[in-house]
């Protein structure tokens, strides 16, 4: 079974590379050799960024653009840091939040990513929420509960109206920027899960649109076999979002 359009997405993390100038060139690079797409792309740029790249996808049907990360408090004495309405003003689509980098480096936990959540959706943002487990979690074969336990703090509380505007993404941890990727079967295993944890606790509607995007070392060619599964519904895409050809591969595959 082939995912429904509504619910494909591809979505390019560009993390902390490119400058400007390259990344106004491999957004213009990639719709030009992606064309329109099936589904949605999303560009998760730097935030010097977000501007410049919601200009170039404003004249390209079906993409998008995406920060990396958002503050949670309103405004105020936050040095450094892009409140909900900054983005919004800006015409940012959706946020990245929950990616394990934050998680790892800056100490986000699921409660503070569900205050981001909630601010962000107030807003009109959607949030794309990253989950996944480590890779002792998965040796000892624990990670549905690991999952179930981000899912839980940092979702069973929204609204089936806010639940119907987020964005999942499971990351195993294991396999982002590793060259690791989980098999077909493990990432459908995980996202038929966590389509039941929604189902359970928002209703088989919701479940049914929500899109599931797999992230974790996709590249041209193992994309295909993954969106192939029938709750992986696109994926969440680092390094190989930030060559123009790879990530039009992949938006196609
Ligand atoms: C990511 O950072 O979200 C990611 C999946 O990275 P990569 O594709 O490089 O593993």
């Amino acid at each position: 079974m082939s995912t429904p359009t509504n619910r494909r997405i591809v979505a390019g993390n560009w993390k902390m590379n490119t400058t400007p100038t390259e990344g106004a060139a491999l957004a213009q690079g990639v719709i030009e050799q992606a064309g329109s797409p099936s589904g949605k792309v999303i560009f998760g740029v730097p935030a010097i960024q977000l501007v410049k790249i919601k200009e170039i996808v404003a004249g390209a049907n079906g993409y998008f653009v995406a920060a990396q990360n958002m503050h949670e408090a309103d405004k105020g004495a936050y040095t450094g840091e892009h409140s909900a309405a900054m983005l919004a003003d800006a015409g940012v689509d959706y946020v990245i939040l929950g990616h394990s980098e934050r998680r790892e480096y800056n100490g986000e936990d699921d409660s503070l990513i569900h205050e981001k959540i909630i601010k962000a959706l107030d807003h009109g943002i959607m949030p794309i929420y990253c989950c996944g487990e480590k890779l002792d979690i998965r040796e000892a074969n624990n990670q549905e509960m690991v999952v179930g336990k981000q899912i839980e703090r940092a979702l069973s509380s929204l609204s089936e109206e806010q639940m119907s505007k987020v964005v999942i993404a499971y990351e195993p941890v294991w396999a982002i920027g590793t060259g690791k990727t989980a098999s077909p079967q493990q990432a459908q295993d995980m996202h038929a899960f966590i389509r039941r944890m929604i189902s359970d606790a928002f209703g088989s509607g919701v479940a049914e649109n929500v899109s599931i995007l797999y992230g974790g070392s996709v590249k041209p060619a193992n994309a295909e076999e993954l969106f192939g599964m029938a709750d992986v519904d696109g994926g969440l895409v680092g390094g190989a979002s930030l060559d123009a050809e790879s990530f039009a591969a992949i938006i196609k595959a």
